[in-house]
């Protein structure tokens, strides 16, 4: 089953940890608002996409089943 990332918006702090890691999925904009420019996670970013999940300081991503 293909996976997907989820950002609970109510917890993101948007400090762009994430985007840091990643920045071809995550993007902090400048009005401080998170987007997800690629919700699907592939073979390519799975491992980059973990390790976001791991160090949000919020444990605000998570991966879903589609
Ligand atoms: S690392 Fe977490 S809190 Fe920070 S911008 Fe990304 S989702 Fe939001």
């Amino acid at each position: 089953m293909s996976k997907k990332i989820e950002v609970d918006f109510g917890l993101c702090e948007s400090n762009a940890v994430c985007m840091g890691i990643i920045p071809e999925v995550f993007q902090v904009d400048e009005q401080d608002y998170l987007h997800v420019l690629q919700e699907d996670v592939t073979p390519e970013n799975e491992a980059q996409v973990n390790e976001a999940v791991r160090q949000c300081p919020r444990q605000a991503i998570s991966i879903v089943d589609k």
